[in-house]
């Protein structure tokens, strides 16, 4: 059993798909373990995506990130980083796969409605950003 982090994002919370979206990962086997709804500053945004400051857009990435609430949680399951990486579909909404979540709702690369950790060690830092331990159950 593995643990990842995930974000539903502004364009997706202002659309009010939170409901579809969690839907997908339970769908999927993947079970919330600890949710909150937050509204990031953009100085917040840029602490949690630091690891892109040297991309060009970085900028409006962080912009995007604290323009509404936010959608924080952790998900539980088999293989949940690589899997939920497969329910998100590609970064890309033009390039994600038939009924991922980005495929279904995404409005463009950057407005793209779902984060989710690209390695163990990288969701284990994600959610120590959001989450003390007790949070999560
Ligand atoms: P995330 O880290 O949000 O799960 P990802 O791992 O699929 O997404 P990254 O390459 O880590 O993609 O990029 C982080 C985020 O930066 C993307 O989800 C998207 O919101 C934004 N982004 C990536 N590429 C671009 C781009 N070319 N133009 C605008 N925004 C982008
Ligand atoms: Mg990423």
């Amino acid at each position: 059993i593995q643990r990842t982090f995930s974000i539903i994002k502004p364009d997706a919370t202002r659309r009010n798909l939170t409901g579809k979206i969690n839907a997908k990962f339970e769908e999927a086997g993947l079970r919330i373990v600890a949710q909150k709804r937050i509204h990031l500053t953009k100085a917040q945004a840029g602490q949690f995506y630091i690891v892109h400051a040297a991309r060009p857009f970085y900028d409006e990435l962080c912009e995007f990130m604290a323009s509404g609430p936010i959608i924080a949680q952790v998900l539980e399951g088999e293989n949940a980083v690589v899997r939920n990486r497969e329910i998100m579909g590609a970064t890309n909404p033009k390039d994600a796969a038939a009924g991922t979540i980005r495929a279904e709702f995404a409005e463009s690369v950057g407005e793209n409605s779902v984060h989710g950790s690209d390695a163990p060690e990288a969701a284990a830092e994600e959610i120590a950003f959001f989450f003390a331990g007790l949070e999560i159950v």
